[in-house]
Order: structure tokens, then C-alpha cells, then sequence
């Protein structure tokens, strides 16, 4: 199969001291080699060597960019294509000016994911793995991260073959007991149908729970920070921010200036909400926390309640107390180093002590405090287990749950004495959709809809 030579940057732009510009096709090496001078012909260059040399201006042999160029010959290669990755020390501006330099010997400016997409259609990657690509780029949490990289290297899919391994024993064993319809042999083979959609159906399920695990990695966990006035909330944000750095993100399809706040606690990512009130320098007395983080408050999955335990419970504090008692809430019983006036029997009252943190952020105490309680209650501690794969992608649980579906069919036929080929409609119908999930059997559009979600260069 003959395909055009694409190229792109690859690393991100601005970021960094060197780019790289990555170049895939049949033609990679002779185009790159038409601006590129050294002492070694690219063309009779070994796979997986790098060459010092300069990218030149043809014509005139002006020197544009010293650089590092990296051959990769097909098919060891991320595209199983032949791959030249040519590695720019200058600024954006050079880089640019290299990538047009090859675009006009005839290379093609790659495609957002068009690089990913050939290596998934040179069978190089399944598509959970291409898919996995996509979150490596956009993971906000170092746990994120890990996830994806554990996708990447094929864990989703490991685990799916083998549910579809043990489906097509399950249809082959009934296959052969279809033609044997002696009524011990159908009652085993009941008996068989009903074992197996349970062991298939419970390893969906378990799939199905990491699914919300591995939305909140993907996502964030959607935060409001409350309480009224001069309790410590700009400090919390601040200390929070400082500590780990806000994450600014950089998702395809939205401008660099969409700045959503993300801090980063325990590798668990929170997505704050309303920080633009929360940042505000003068508070206004009369207009307290409640009042403007309302909807922060509907929409929050986490809500952080910050009290001063250096002063009296107030009652708008209580009434919030009292609102958030059946909400995944922590309170914050911040400043701490002055003397305690707050009740806290109040306050255990309406929160079990894990969801209660004493700090000061005047002094930094107490952070790895909250850090537990967050993670308690979105991961029960359990996210440590490093070799958990977590279901993170919309697609794959729709697939899931169809797949899940199309067993509780067959098991409902199979207690109904439904013949049996009926039943094996069903199991078939589960196999395909799990089949889907690792791209066993999608459409031309649906992988066009996927790799479009990329960054470019990848
Ligand atoms: P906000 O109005 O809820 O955002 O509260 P701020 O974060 O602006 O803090 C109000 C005041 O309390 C500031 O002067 C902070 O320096 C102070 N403060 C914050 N945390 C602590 C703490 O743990 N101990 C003490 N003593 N003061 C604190
Ligand atoms: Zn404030």
C-alpha cells in the first residue's frame, strides 16, 4: 500500500528546548533528504541511527538549522512506516520555517491523530490503545497518566480478548451440543451457558465500576470551595495551587486562553469551580460564600467546607452544614494555630471524623491530611492497586454495558428453555461488541471520528 508522506511537530510548541518535527511514508527518507546535509547519505543510513547534520535551503545550500535527524525504518517504526524525526534546537519560528522547507519538497502537513491512525490501520496498535493516546495527551494527573500508559500498552485489550476468548469456547461447546439434543446433554449445556455469561457478565461489571474512577482521572473531580468570609479559602487555593502547580489545559478544539483550573492533590485532580469568586481580594460581608457559590454548590462533586476554628459556628454555617451532610464534603477546620473556639461537636454531628480535616495554612499543616480524606472518598484508597485497569473512555462503556446487556438476554433465553441457536444470537451479539471496543469491527467513519480528536503530530 503506497501512502503519502506526511510531517508535523510533534512536541508541544513554545515548550521546551528542542521540537521535533516528525516526518512518516514511503518517501520519508529521500524528502527529508533533499534539505538535509551531513556527513552520512541519509539514504544509505542504518535504521535506528541518528545523524548530525543541517537542514539547508536547496537551492542555495543556506543553512537554515543544525539538527539531529533519527531514522526509523519500516515497519519498526510508531506507523510501521518508514519515520524521520528531525530534532530542532531553535525557537517556534525555525522550526516552522523547517517544517515549511519540507512541505514544499512534497510532504503533506499531517492530519490532527494522522500519525496515530496509521499506526492503528498499519495493525501497530488496536484502537483502545490509539484511544489511550488520546488521554496520554490530555491526562491531568500523574494517575491519569499511568492509566492511559497502561492502555497504551494493551491492558484494556488484553482483558477484553480474553472475554471473548472464553465467548467463543462458550459458542463452540454449545455449537457441538446443538447437534446432540438429548435432554441430559441440553441440561449441561443450560447449566454451561448459565456459568459462563456469569463469569463474563461479572468481569463487565467490574469493568463498568472503574468506569466513574476513571472519569474523575480524566476529568477532574469537580470542586467548590465554601464558607463564609475569612475562613481561608483564597489560602486553600492558593496553598493548593502553589503546592502542585494549577494545570492549564490544552485540549484540541478549545483556544489556549479557555483556562480551566485544575490542581493536582495526591496525583487525584481537582477541577475547580467559581475560583474567579474565590480569588476576589475584598470580600463583601453581606455576600457570603453560600450566596455565590451556589451553583458551584449543585454542580460540585466535591464540596471542601472551610470553618474557622478559631471563632463561634455561625448559623448560615450550620444551615450549610446541615445541606452538605449527604453531599461528598469535607470540612476544613482551618486555623489552627489560634485557639479553638469552634464546637466540634457540631460538627461530628452532621460529618464522620474521615471527613473532617484540622489544618493552617498559615503555618502548611494538615495537607497531606486532606489529601487522604479526598482520596478515601473518591477511591476508597483502592487507586494505588497499580495494576487496576480503569474503563475511562465514553465509547468502551457504552460497549460494555451493550455487551452486558446481550448477556442478560441470553441468560434470561437460557432460563426460559429458548432453543438454544437463539440463545447463541445473543452470546454472538456480546462478542461483537466487545469486539467493537478493541476495534475488532468498526466503521470507516467511527475511526475517522476518533483520530480526529488528536493533537497534532501524534
Ligand atoms: P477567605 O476570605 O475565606 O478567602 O480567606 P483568606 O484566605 O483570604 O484568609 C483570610 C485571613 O485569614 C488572611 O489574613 C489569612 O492570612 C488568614 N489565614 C488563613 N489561614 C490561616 C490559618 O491557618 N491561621 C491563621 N492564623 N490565619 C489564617
Ligand atoms: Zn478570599
Amino acid at each position: 500500500m503506497l501512502k503519502d508522506t506526511i510531517a508535523a511537530i510533534s512536541t508541544p510548541l513554545g515548550e521546551g528546548g528542542i521540537s521535533v518535527i516528525r516526518v512518516s511514508g514511503d518517501d520519508a527518507v529521500p524528502l527529508v533528504e533533499r534539505v538535509f546535509r551531513s556527513k552520512t547519505k541519509l539514504s544509505a543510513a542504518q535504521t535506528h541511527t541518528v545523524h548530525y547534520g543541517y537542514i539547508v535551503e536547496p537551492a542555495t545550500s543556506e543553512r537554515l538549522e543544525e539538527v539531529l535527524v533519527t531514522i526509523m525504518k519500516a515497519p519498526r517504526s510508531f506507523t510501521m512506516e518508514d519515520v524521520v524525526e528531525v530534532s530542532c534546537h531553535g525557537g517556534i519560528v525555525s522550526v516552522k520555517k523547517v517544517l515549511d522547507l519540507l512541505l514544499q519538497q512534497g510532504i503533506r502537513l499531517a492530519e490532527p491523530g494522522e500519525f496515530t491512525k496509521r499506526a492503528f490501520l498499519n495493525g501497530r496498535i488496536d484502537l483502545t490503545q490509539a484511544e489511550a493516546v488520546i488521554d496520554l495527551i490530555r491526562a491531568k494527573s500523574d494517575r491519569a497518566f499511568k492509566v492511559a500508559l497502561k492502555q497504551v500498552e494493551g491492558k484494556l485489550s488484553s482483558q477484553i480478548k480474553l472475554l471473548r476468548h472464553q465467548l467463543v469456547e462458550l459458542m463452540a461447546h454449545v455449537e457441538v451440543n446443538i447437534d446432540y439434543p438429548e435432554h441430559d446433554v441440553e441440561e449441561m449445556t443450560n447449566a454451561f451457558i448459565r456459568n459462563k455469561c456469569d463469569t463474563v457478565m461479572a468481569e463487565i461489571e467490574r469493568l463498568l465500576h472503574t468506569a466513574q474512577q476513571g472519569k474523575i482521572l480524566r476529568e477532574g473531580i469537580e470542586t467548590a470551595i465554601v464558607g463564609r468570609p475569612n475562613v481561608g479559602k483564597s489560602s486553600l487555593l492558593n496553598e493548593l495551587a502553589q503546592e502542585n502547580r494549577a494545570i492549564v489545559t490544552d485540549i484540541p478544539g478549545t483556544t489556549r486562553d479557555v483556562i480551566e483550573e485544575f490542581v493536582n492533590v495526591g496525583g487525584i485532580p481537582l477541577k475547580l469551580l467559581d475560583t474567579a469568586g474565590i480569588r476576589e481580594t475584598t470580600d463583601i460581608v453581606e455576600q457570603i460564600g453560600v450566596e455565590r457559590s451556589k451553583t458551584a454548590l449543585a454542580e460540585a462533586d466535591l464540596i471542601l467546607l472551610v470553618l474557622n476554628s478559631s471563632e463561634e459556628l455561625q448559623l448560615d454555617e450550620l444551615a450549610l452544614m446541615q445541606q452538605l451532610a449527604k453531599r461528598q464534603a469535607i470540612v476544613i477546620l482551618n486555623k489552627i494555630d489560634l485557639e479553638r473556639r469552634i464546637d466540634v461537636e457540631t460538627v461530628y454531628h452532621y460529618f464522620a471524623p474521615e471527613r473532617v480535616v484540622e489544618l493552617s495554612l498559615l503555618e502548611g499543616k494538615g495537607i497531606a491530611d486532606l489529601e487522604k480524606a479526598i482520596s478515601g472518598i473518591f477511591f476508597e484508597g483502592k487507586l494505588e492497586a497499580s495494576d487496576i485497569t480503569y474503563v475511562s473512555n465514553v465509547r468502551h462503556i457504552a460497549l460494555l454495558k451493550q455487551a452486558k446487556q446481550s448477556l442478560v438476554d441470553a441468560l434470561e433465553a437460557n432460563e426460559q428453555y429458548i432453543p438454544i441457536d437463539m440463545i447463541q444470537i445473543d452470546i454472538r451479539a456480546a462478542w461483537e461488541q466487545l469486539g467493537e471496543i478493541i476495534g475488532d469491527s468498526v466503521g470507516e467513519s467511527l475511526i475517522d471520528q476518533i483520530f480526529t480528536q488528536f493533537c497534532l503530530g501524534k
